[in-house]
C-alpha cells in the first residue's frame, strides 16, 4: 500500500455534489481505501476569470494500484462525471483530478508528473493538504509548513460541511 494524496476541485454543474460523488467513487476504487478528505473550499479560479468560482477538496488514498493505473481509474471518474476536454486549459470543467502526491515517487512521465508541477504554490490544494497532514514533507524534503508560509491564503474560503465520507463508511 502506498499513500496518495489527490486534489479534488469543480465549478460546473453543482461543483458540491460533483465532490461528494467524486469521493464516493474514491471510496469505492478497488485495491483502495479512502481514508481520509479535507473539508471543501471556494477558490477563484487560475487561468480564465470569466468562470464560476471552484470547490476544492483534497482525499488521502490508501492504495495498491499502480501510478498509471490510478490515474487511469481517476480519469474515468472525471469522464463519467461528464468532463469534457476542451482546447482551453484550465477552463471551467465538472470535475478534476489530480494526483498531488504518490507515496516518496518522483515521477515524471508523458502523462504523470509526480509530485503535481504546481501544488507547492496553490493555496486550494496546501491548506486542504494541511488539514489531514499537517507534518507532510514533500520527496525532496520541503516541509508541508514552509510552502504554507509562502502561499497566502487569499481567494481561499472554507466552507462548513459536516459529512464526511472514507471506505469505512
Ligand atoms: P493542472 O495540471 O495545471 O492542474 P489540469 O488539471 O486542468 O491542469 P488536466 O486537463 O486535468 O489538467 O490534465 C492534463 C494532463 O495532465 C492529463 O491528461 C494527465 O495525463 C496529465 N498529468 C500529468 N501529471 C498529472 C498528475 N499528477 N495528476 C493528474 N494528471 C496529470
Ligand atoms: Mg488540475
Ligand atoms: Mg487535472
Amino acid at each position: 500500500m502506498e499513500r496518495v494524496y489527490i486534489g479534488l476541485g469543480s465549478n460546473l454543474a453543482s461543483p458540491l455534489e460533483q465532490l461528494h460523488s467524486a469521493l464516493a467513487a474514491l471510496a469505492a476504487m478497488p485495491q483502495s481505501s479512502l481514508c481520509a478528505h479535507s473539508s471543501f473550499y471556494a477558490s477563484d479560479p487560475l487561468g480564465p476569470a470569466d468562470q464560476p468560482r471552484y470547490v476544492n477538496a483534497v482525499a488521502a488514498l490508501d492504495t495498491e494500484l499502480s501510478p498509471l493505473c490510478l490515474l487511469d481509474a481517476l480519469q474515468n471518474i472525471e469522464l463519467e462525471q461528464g468532463r469534457t476536454r476542451k482546447a482551453e486549459r484550465w477552463g471551467p470543467r465538472t470535475l478534476d483530478l489530480d494526483i498531488l502526491l504518490f507515496g516518496e515517487r518522483q515521477l515524471n512521465e508523458p502523462r504523470l508528473c509526480v509530485p503535481h508541477y504546481h501544488m507547492h504554490a496553490r493555496a486550494f490544494v496546501l491548506y486542504p493538504l494541511a488539514e489531514i497532514a499537517p507534518e507532510l514533507s514533500l520527496p525532496d524534503g520541503r516541509a508541508l509548513g514552509e510552502l504554507l508560509a509562502a502561499c497566502p491564503f487569499e481567494g481561499l474560503e472554507r466552507l462548513t460541511t459536516s459529512e464526511t465520507v472514507t471506505s469505512e463508511g
